[in-house]
């Protein structure tokens, strides 16, 4: 094969550098949704932008017969390399270093005015691989909180930056070979690049995917579950009250009178009025019991293991606590109270009747003044296996 290393590689080089770049930040910037923009998406840009800027004059200057006066892409690249660092760091929420390696970037870039080119060279590298190593081990740490394996690859760049500095010093100072040495460096630092960009727009991809399932299953006012998320978290429990023919209670709670709020208070007024009872009810209920915001003000706890009696008094002191005393919210007293009604069964449980007959019993509370909590006196169905058989 002949050889097809072409003179103007380092255009081809630019090339790809550049298509990546655009996809990937077309792809972010249809995606972000621009009232809830990616955490560091601006960083980000900054980053991408100014690293094309470097590439660009890298190239430029590897046609260039004259060498310029300061090596523009030495420059570049360490101060990219240390916004990439404050771009990860803005993403992950984690701002430890930004000035210690702030200030070793000014030197860095300032260097570049007395450094001769092989010490410009070896500083710049140097620099860069220390914020790209900053930048993984942020990047590593969120991957762990978030889960996201996006921000992994971010920290494999850092890793192959690592690697390749390592590699490239050995050559250039070890063995005096710099050539190969500035062609390990540059390698390792395309790699890191392109691995980036990929890196993150795999976490805004896998965070955005995040988002779209807890909407699925995530009351967004009060980050409560919604109706189909109760049903996932009640699935295990549901099949554990079945096998060991325990009581399930239900309690549906629904604020008396909640259109006359918003008329008298406004509706954002309204929106923390429902925030605010929703916190209340979740404060009262224990770990094991589901709770979910089922309509505009309405909420249903489902508890397991427990029987109508205990699920009343539950009731009653969620009643009383919310009717107490008015709800400050926005310096203003919002005098609020609760109707609820409570159901329960014992064995396998058919929840959409459970809801049912708590929902019945709620409409009872309200008929008979609000404020107050009914139950369906009915005895609960026994529905288990051996209650069929006796
Ligand atoms: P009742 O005591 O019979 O329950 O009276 P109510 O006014 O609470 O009942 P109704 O169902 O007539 O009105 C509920 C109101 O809740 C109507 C609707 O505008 C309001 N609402 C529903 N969802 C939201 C929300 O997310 N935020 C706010 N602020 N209001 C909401
Ligand atoms: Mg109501
Ligand atoms: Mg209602």
């Amino acid at each position: 094969m002949e050889q097809i290393f072409p003179e103007n590689w380092a255009v081809l080089h630019l090339g790809l550098i550049f298509a990546v770049t655009l996809a990937q930040m077309l792809v972010v910037y249809v995606l972000s949704d621009s009232s809830n923009p990616p955490a560091g998406l601006g960083l980000f840009t900054v980053y991408f932008m100014a690293a094309l800027l470097g590439w660009i004059a890298f190239t430029l200057q590897q046609g260039a017969s004259t060498p310029l006066a300061v090596d523009v892409p030495a420059v570049a690249a360490i101060l990219n390399s240390y916004i990439l660092f404050i771009a990860a760091g803005q993403r992950a929420a984690i701002h430890a270093g930004r000035v210690l390696l702030g200030l070793a970037c000014l030197l860095g870039c300032l260097s570049a005015f007395f450094l001769g080119t092989g010490q410009l060279f070896v500083t710049q590298v140097l620099l860069a691989t220390v914020f790209f190593v900053a930048a993984g081990v942020v990047s590593a740490v969120r991957c762990v909180q978030e889960k996201n394996v996006g921000d992994l690859i971010i920290a494999v760049a850092a890793v192959i930056m690592f690697i390749g500095t390592s590699l490239s010093m050995y050559q250039f100072i070890g063995l005096d070979n710099r050539l190969l040495g500035q062609v390990i460096a540059f390698g390792a630092h395309s790699w890191a690049y392109v691995l980036v960009a990929v890196g993150f727009l795999a976490s805004v991809l896998i965070e955005y995917q995040q988002h779209l399932s807890h909407l699925a299953t995530e009351d967004p006012l009060t980050r409560l579950l919604n109706r189909r998320g109760l049903e996932d978290a009640m699935r295990v429990s549901m099949a554990h009250a079945s096998r060991h023919d325990l009581p399930t209670a239900a309690i549906v709670i629904d604020v008396d009178h909640f259109k006359q709020v918003n008329d008298s208070f406004g509706h954002d007024t309204g929106d923390q009025v429902i925030r605010r009872v929703a916190a209340m009810i979740e404060r009262m209920c224990r770990a094991s019991d589901v709770l979910a915001r089922t309509g505009g003000e309405e909420f249903l706890v489902i508890l397991t293991d427990t029987d109508q009696v205990a699920a009343r008094s539950l009731a009653e002191r969620i009643c009383h606590a919310i009717g107490e005393r008015p709800l400050l919210v926005d310096q203003q007293r919002i005098p609020v109270t609760v109707s609820l009604g409570v159901a329960a069964t014992v064995g396998e449980v058919d929840l959409d009747a459970l809801t049912q007959e708590a929902d019945q019993a709620m409409y009872l509370a309200k008929r008979s003044g609000r404020n107050r909590v009914a139950s369906v006196e009915s005895a609960p169905v026994h529905l288990s296996n051996s209650a069929a058989e006796a």
